[in-house]
């Protein structure tokens, strides 16, 4: 329900699609494949590698088709071409570039893009360790292993010598200096994700855009094993609505969640998750149906108890006391700084709007009122 952040600058979105395409080129045929493709005509122009890794979500389907129609009547070269797109081959690539991209800011992986519930994040083991030196010194033995040509000997070596006296520079006497060399290149950073990447077109009936860069989004487990596997997306005038790959998605910015109350009570006396019901907004965008393949409503009923957070932080800070406390700081923290220490800056950052459940705590916050609130 969160929609990719991919940069909105034009110049910074194609040196991603750049990045994309060169971080995966060398690992296919390219001549080949752009040699199969030769006629292969989309919207007037030459398909070919590239065109097929980096095109927009919109045109990923109409690519599929038309190399599909390329290849009528000649299934041995279709499936010749196809070959060339074995996922697995460039899981490791894929994984990688997603990674880089999240470093440098340009996709923020934070949490799942279809549930907004699980976090998907990097993290690196290795960031711990000041230096190489600190690495010597308080390493696994699986780690130092993980130097490459330090054998399983010299890593015992290595223990060995810490526990007589701490390892004060590279240079020690049981290593030769190639050894030494090899420390001295290891990188420390080593960053890794916990995410899958689900394939919005499924792999096994669009095997010629499984790798191509708007059709991967990075998903929890759940989501992308559980969910989407058992039940796919309708192919047809919606479709464009339902990526959070595509420029057109539309469930980050319409209302999904809805509030209803218990007969008798009002937003000032919500006490707990029994006087709530979350509703589901069913628009014309086939919104239902991506709630349905995520079974977002039953997933989201453990989570009711955030609406109902929020709900009491609303009753117990009225706009009145959000006055006294800006009047009692002097106005030397501003309003908008007091209400997201409040309440939480999911509600009002881009930056962390892709925190987990942000998506259901800013529905309901427009809807008891709090967003206003804010602007006021
Ligand atoms: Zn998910």
């Amino acid at each position: 329900m969160i929609k990719m952040n991919f940069p909105t600058d034009i110049i910074a979105r194609k040196a991603l699609e750049q990045h994309f395409y060169n971080s995966l080129r060398g690992a296919f045929e390219e001549t080949a494949i752009n040699n199969l493709l030769i006629g292969a005509i989309y919207n007037g122009i030459q398909l070919d590698l590239k065109s097929i890794l980096t095109a927009s979500f919109d045109e990923l389907f109409n690519i599929s088709e038309t190399i599909k129609t390329f290849f009528i009547g000649n299934i041995a070269r279709y499936q010749d071409f196809c070959n060339h797109f074995n996922y697995d081959d460039f899981r490791h690539l894929l994984y990688n570039f997603f990674i880089e991209e999240d470093i440098k800011n340009n996709i923020d992986l934070c949490t799942c893009y279809y549930c907004n519930i699980d976090f998907i994040n990097t993290y690196d083991n290795r960031a711990t360790y000041i230096n190489k030196v600190d690495f010597l010194n308080r390493a696994s033995q699986d780690e130092l292993n993980q130097i490459p040509g330090i054998s399983n000997k010299t890593s015992v070596l290595i223990i060995n010598q810490r526990v007589i006296s701490p390892i004060k520079d590279l240079s020690l006497s049981f290593m030769t200096e190639g050894k030494s060399k090899k420390i001295l290149n290891f990188k420390l950073q080593h960053p890794k994700g916990i995410f899958t990447l689900d394939h919005f077109f499924p792999q096994h009936s669009f095997k010629t855009i499984s790798i191509s860069l708007y059709n991967l989004i990075p998903s929890c487990g759940p989501c992308n094993s559980r969910f989407k596997h058992a039940a796919n997306f309708q192919i047809g005038k919606n479709t464009t609505y339902m990526s959070p790959s595509s420029n057109n998605y539309v469930l980050g910015e319409f209302q999904v969640f809805g509030l209803l109350l218990r007969p008798g009570k009002n937003i000032s006396n919500v006490k707990n998750v029994n006087d709530i019901y979350l509703t589901y907004e069913d628009y014309l965008f086939g919104q239902e149906e991506f709630l349905e393949i995520f079974n977002i409503p039953a997933r989201y009923s453990f989570h009711k108890k955030e609406a109902v957070k929020l709900i009491l932080k609303f009753q117990r800070y009225p706009q009145s006391n959000i006055d006294e406390i800006e009047r009692s700081l002097k106005k030397s923290v501003d309003r908008k700084t007091i209400m997201k220490d409040l309440f939480g800056s999911d509600l009002f950052d881009e930056i962390s709007s892709n925190q987990p459940l942000a998506k259901l705590r800013r529905d309901i916050a427009n809807q008891i009122g709090l967003t206003e609130q804010l602007n006021s």
